[in-house]
């Protein structure tokens, strides 16, 4: 193992890292540790316990004896509110650190990973001030036969498992972290095996902010073993999940064994439409962001292209452009538009698709290729030519790879948008705004666009139609995923 590595690498990886479970740090049980590596260039820099259920069940015992003593969930609201304030200033303090780490982990480059936790830090402060606004109702009783005053309360759900995934990790931690601790409950936040660096500090800024130990348990360790470990856990009351939609089904399944609540925010295949009437200026750069950004590891990645067939050329020959042009590098240069793949495993599946691309008959406009230099490179690749059915068409390839169409038939729009089992976002460019709105009422999918692409902003809520997923992040939904409701009658 190489330790290494970043402009100046934190004092936060200079020492063994450990789980966080009950406000200590502390190992494994079975000592194993999963290597952690550079995706910019394939070096190992430091490791974590790789934990399995052993630590998990240690840590949901951690988690309920807090939720159970009310450390937190019955501390003030103005007490708790304070808190996840403390903890946005921390974050805001320690962003370079953050920043640093995520990079190192993850290969973002710095300018998407530095507005990815600012988001993230405004949405910390939208739900910390949802502590003090968490409402019942008082109704007006609907049956006849005696006098009552009844109302419904909302209560945090318990003990919940927050799993997330490796494509911008410290904010897929916050998108769960603040709506569980807003709502009060004491939680286990498993990172991805790939990317564990930024979940660990947030659970020591957490204490250093107040929250009590046990509230915030961070587990590091691989899905089959921890994750599974967590969902099939009789003791968890709810898991908040984003990652695959595989892997969701899977948790369907194992929440079965005690009915969990379960919130899933899975994958996407979602289209981006360009008429004729846009204003390309912004049409072309945004439709290319949309699957470029992020080297096409967002779950919302504007992965099928339909263009009115008059602009087709211009659209797809701007896009590729666009794309040819692209910076491909280390996320710490300030210049990186591009960083790696995620791992030597998504590197080789993304170029498997680049291949069943051309063997599928596509033709390839631009990319195509991964870069010959160490880490997990690929290029921005566009293809023209693919069959509706071909599997670049249906299948999340979760990688820089945009197959374009052109638009004949105006009035099969929707039909188009809508031939995929996933239904988490969709973009159109136009001029003609009812037009506009008359797809995005067609459009079966959570997150409509128009004129831009991509983002959530915090009080909207984020998630998916069909196989997209269960629930939504963001506004009170959010929030209301980590509650239960009461109703309580009272005779008079
Ligand atoms: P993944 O499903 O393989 O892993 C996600 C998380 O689940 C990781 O922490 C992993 O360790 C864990 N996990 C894996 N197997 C598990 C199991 N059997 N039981 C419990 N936990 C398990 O996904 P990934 O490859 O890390 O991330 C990419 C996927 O995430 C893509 O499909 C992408 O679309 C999706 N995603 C969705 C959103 C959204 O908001 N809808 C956002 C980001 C990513």
């Amino acid at each position: 193992m190489t330790m290494q590595s970043g402009p100046s690498s934190p004092d936060f990886i200079k020492r063994p890292l450990q789980l966080l479970i009950n406000g200590q740090w502390c190992e494994a049980v079975s000592g194993q540790r999963i290597d952690v590596e550079n995706p910019a260039t394939g070096s190992v820099f430091t490791s974590t316990p790789a934990a399995d259920a052993a630590d998990i069940d240690a840590a949901v015992k951690a988690a309920r004896a807090s939720f159970e003593s009310g450390s937190w969930r019955r501390m003030s609201s103005v007490q708790r509110e304070q808190i996840l304030w403390k903890l946005s200033d921390l974050i805001e303090n320690n962003i370079d650190e953050l920043v640093t780490l995520e990079i190192l982990d993850n290969g973002m480059p710095i300018s998407l990973v530095t507005r990815a936790i600012e988001r993230a830090i405004d949405g910390l402060r939208y739900y910390a001030g949802m502590c003090t606004k968490i409402y019942g109702r008082t109704t007006n009783i609907s049956g006849k036969r005696a006098e009552f005053h009844a109302f419904s309360q909302l209560e945090p759900v318990g003990v919940a498992g927050l799993i997330v995934p490796w494509n911008s990790p410290l904010s897929a931690a916050l998108n769960k972290v603040a709506p569980a601790l807003a709502a009060g409950c004491s939680c286990i936040l498993k990172p991805a095996e790939q990317t564990p660096l930024t979940a660990l500090r947030l659970g020591e800024l957490a204490l250093e902010a107040g929250v009590p130990p046990g509230v915030l348990n961070v587990v590091t360790g691989y899905g089959r073993t921890a994750g599974a470990a967590l969902a099939r856990h009789p003791d968890v009351d709810k898991i908040s999940f984003t990652g695959s939609t595989e892997v969701g089904k899977e948790l369907v399944r194992a929440a079965a064994g005690n009915l969990k609540r379960l919130s899933l925010e899975l994958g996407g295949k979602s289209p981006v439409f360009v008429f004729d009437d846009a204003d390309m200026d912004i049409a072309i750069p945004r439709a290319a962001a949309a699957i470029f950004a992020n080297t096409g590891q967002i779950c919302y990645a504007g992965s099928r292209l339909y263009v009115q067939k008059k602009s087709f050329d211009r659209v797809v020959e701007g896009v590729a452009a666009a794309g040819r042009k692209m910076k491909i590098g280390d996320g710490f240069s300030k210049d990186t538009e591009l960083g790696p793949l995620i791992s030597s495993q998504q590197h080789k599946r993304v170029l498997g698709y680049i291949e069943a691309g051309r063997a599928e008959g596509g033709a390839l406009v631009s990319g195509g290729k991964a870069l010959e230099r160490e880490g997990y490179f690929v290029e921005p690749t566009v293809f023209t030519g693919l069959a509706p059915d071909s599997r670049l068409l249906n299948e999340e390839i979760f990688g820089p790879v945009l197959v374009a169409t052109p638009i004949d038939d105006l009035n099969e729009l929707a039909a188009k948008a809508n031939a995929t089992r996933y239904g988490l976002g969709a973009g159109i460019f136009t001029r003609d705004l009812s037009n506009a709105h008359r797809l995005a009422n067609l459009i079966r999918a959570g997150n409509i666009w128009v004129n831009f692409y991509g983002g959530a902003d915090k009080s909207l809520p984020f998630g998916g139609y069909k196989e997209s997923g269960w629930g939504r992040e963001g506004g009170e939904d959010g929030i209301e995923a980590f509650l239960e409701k009461k109703a309580v009658y009272i005779r008079l």
